[in-house]
C-alpha cells in the first residue's frame, strides 16, 4: 500500500486528513466545545425557562438543564451524523453536574468526545407569574343576558368554559392567558383576564355552547410613556331564551 509522509510530523501515513496524518489531525481538531459553567434561568413558581428573551414552558428541571446544555454546545460544522447524549445529575436544587457525550463522523472517521459542565439554576419570577401576582389584566369579560339576568348555572358554566380555555391557550403558548380576578355584579359576573386573545376565545366558546353574542370595546385606561393604554371590555350577552324555554305565541 502506498504511504505518504505527514507534512507536519513526518510520520508515514496511508491517508491525509486536512493535509496531515490522523494523529496530527486529531490533536488539532475539536469536535465539540462547551463552557464549564452554564446558567439555567427558571421561574420559581411555574418552572418556565427564560431563553432568547422569552419565557417558555419547557418541561421539568432536568429537561431545562438538558436544553441549556444543548443550546450552549458547539459542534464543529464539518461533523456529520452527530449524536449527542446529555446526562444531567442533580447535586442540589440549585446545582447540576452534567456529562455530555458527542459522537460524529468527520472526514470519514468516527470521533467521540466527552465533555463536562456545571449548570447553576437561577430562580426568578416569569412574566406570567409576576403579572398574575400584580393583578394585571388586559380585558374584562362581562357575562350578561339579554332582557333578563343570567342564572347561577349559566354563570358557573361560563366560568368553567373560561377556566378550560385559559388552560388550553396557556398550553398553546399564550402566557398571558390567565384569570386575575372575578366578581359577581348585580346583572351578571365580571372576569378579569390577562390577555385579550383569551377573552375573544372564551366569548366564542360560550356562544358555541350556550348561544348569544359578544361585543368588544376599548376604554382609555392610562397614559404610559406618551402612549395611550386601553383596556378592552368584552360584553357577552347570553340569549334571551334559554334552550328548554317554552315560547308562547299569541295566535
Ligand atoms: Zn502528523
Ligand atoms: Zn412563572
Amino acid at each position: 500500500m502506498s504511504q505518504i509522509l505527514c507534512p507536519k510530523c513526518g510520520a508515514k501515513t496511508e491517508k491525509l486528513y486536512k493535509n496531515t496524518c490522523r494523529e496530527c489531525f486529531l490533536k488539532t481538531f475539536t469536535l465539540a466545545e462547551l463552557p464549564l459553567v452554564l446558567h439555567a434561568n427558571t421561574c420559581a413558581k411555574c418552572g418556565a425557562r427564560f431563553d432568547r428573551n422569552k419565557w417558555r414552558d419547557v418541561g421539568d428541571l432536568d429537561e431545562i438543564v438538558i436544553r441549556t446544555v444543548e443550546d450552549a454546545l458547539l459542534i464543529h460544522k464539518e461533523a456529520d451524523d452527530v449524536e449527542i447524549y446529555v446526562n444531567p445529575h442533580q447535586m442540589t436544587p440549585h446545582f447540576y453536574k452534567v456529562r455530555v457525550e458527542v459522537d460524529a463522523m468527520v472526514e470519514g472517521e468516527s470521533l467521540h468526545q466527552d465533555l463536562r459542565a456545571e449548570v447553576r439554576v437561577i430562580r426568578g419570577a416569569c412574566d406570567r407569574c409576576s403579572r398574575m401576582a400584580g393583578g394585571y389584566f388586559e380585558g374584562i369579560l362581562q357575562i350578561r343576558a339579554t332582557n333578563r339576568l343570567p342564572t347561577a348555572e349559566e354563570i358557573d358554566s361560563c366560568k368553567i368554559i373560561c377556566a378550560d380555555m385559559v388552560d388550553r391557550l396557556w398550553k398553546k403558548g399564550d402566557r398571558l392567558a390567565f384569570i386575575t380576578n372575578s366578581s359577581d355584579s348585580k346583572d351578571g359576573a365580571d372576569l378579569y383576564l390577562g390577555s385579550c386573545n383569551a377573552c375573544r376565545h372564551i366569548c366564542k366558546s360560550i356562544s358555541n355552547e350556550l348561544g348569544g353574542s359578544f361585543t368588544e370595546s376599548a376604554t382609555l385606561h392610562s397614559h404610559k410613556e406618551g402612549k395611550d393604554i386601553y383596556r378592552m371590555t368584552y360584553a357577552m350577552r347570553l340569549p334571551e331564551f334559554m334552550s328548554g324555554d317554552i315560547i308562547l305565541f299569541k295566535g
